[in-house]
């Protein structure tokens, strides 16, 4: 069997194009999509990520701020900051990058966030309402999830979908997201974790793995059935002498499931590229939102 690659990038290429006339119309009204991020501290790959998302927003002439603070910032000041950015009319997508350092409860930031302006999903309204089926925003890896799934007409509805990974941001929205009665989801979902015992009995009766543990090269071909779909959301860093001292994996062996699966995505390059993708796409809705309501007046 050829096992075909979901690539990302045309995926991602086909909503930004699509987004281009909203932020147009937008503008054309004095509405300029605007996400404020939050970082602290100095992580270095959260600092690439809010570049990552900086420059997209750019691309797309929207607008983005990012607040850097220190390391040793209270919880008092970060929502001193959120209380601002959750009233300024002008932002409309708020971000906290994870992870936050140990001395911030990242609930009670995240849970600060205003529902109306949670770009990215994680606060309890926003899970809630997804759980319901009836979603404000969709958090936007497993959002860009879907969005592969329904570009590659993979078919979702009836078939058995296991998803590995119980996380807020990916594994449970990915599950209220596939189980829901909605023309991507209807499918049959098993939620596996590091307390499932035997991963593999249920890995091979997938007609879809959505991997997304964080462990490298953790799903191989042994673990598989034939004309399984595969999506691969996991990016880890392996070591290795290479120049920059490290390649970025995924949670499934590649090569080891070639020619038994029907599709797998790519890593890098198959979930990754979404991410912020949808992020635009969540910005865009909100303001959007603030459009009508301006409407309204
Ligand atoms: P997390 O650590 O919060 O959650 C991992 C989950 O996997 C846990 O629920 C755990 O129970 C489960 N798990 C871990 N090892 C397991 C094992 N051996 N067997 C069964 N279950 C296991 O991670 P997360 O934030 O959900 O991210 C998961 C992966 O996805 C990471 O590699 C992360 O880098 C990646 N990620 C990618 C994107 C993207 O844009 N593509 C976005 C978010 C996360």
């Amino acid at each position: 069997m050829d096992t075909l690659l979901l690539k990302g990038k045309p995926v991602s290429d086909s909503i930004r194009l699509a987004l281009e006339p909203r932020v147009q119309s937008l503008k054309e009204i004095g509405i300029i999509p605007k996400l404020a991020a939050v970082i602290v501290g100095d992580d270095p790959a959260s600092q690439v990520y809010v570049r990552n998302k900086a420059r997209a927003f750019e691309n797309l002439q929207c607008e983005s701020d990012t607040h850097r603070l220190d390391t040793d910032i209270t919880v008092e000041e970060v929502l001193t900051l959120l209380d601002t950015l959750n009233n300024d009319a002008a932002v409309h997508g708020i971000l906290v990058q994870l992870p936050l350092p140990t001395q911030l409860d990242s609930k009670t930031i995240l849970h600060a966030v205003s529902p109306k302006k949670d770009v990215d999903g994680f606060h309890p309204e926003n899970l809630g309402l997804l759980l319901e089926g009836n979603p404000n925003f969709i958090p936007c890896t497993p959002y860009g999830v879907l969005e592969i799934l329904k570009y590659y007409e993979i078919p979702v509805s009836g078939r058995h979908a296991v998803i590995v990974g119980r996380s807020n941001i990916v594994g449970k929205p990915m599950f209220a997201l596939l189980a829901q009665k909605f023309e991507m989801g209807n499918a049959t979902v098993t939620i596996c974790h590091t307390g499932t015992k035997d991963l593999a009995a249920h890995t091979e009766r997938a007609d879809i793995i959505i991997a997304a543990a964080g462990a490298p090269n953790m799903i191989t071909g042994n673990m598989i059935k034939e004309g399984v779909d595969i999506i691969d959301v996991g990016i880890n860093r392996v070591e290795d002498d290479s120049e920059k001292g490290y390649t970025l994996v995924g949670d499934v062996n590649r090569e080891s499931v070639m020619g038994i699966a029907n599709s797998v995505t790519p890593v890098p390059g198959g979930v990754g590229p979404m991410t912020i993708t949808m992020l635009l796409v969540n910005t865009v809705n909100s303001a959007e939102k603030c459009r009508k309501l301006i409407a309204c007046h």
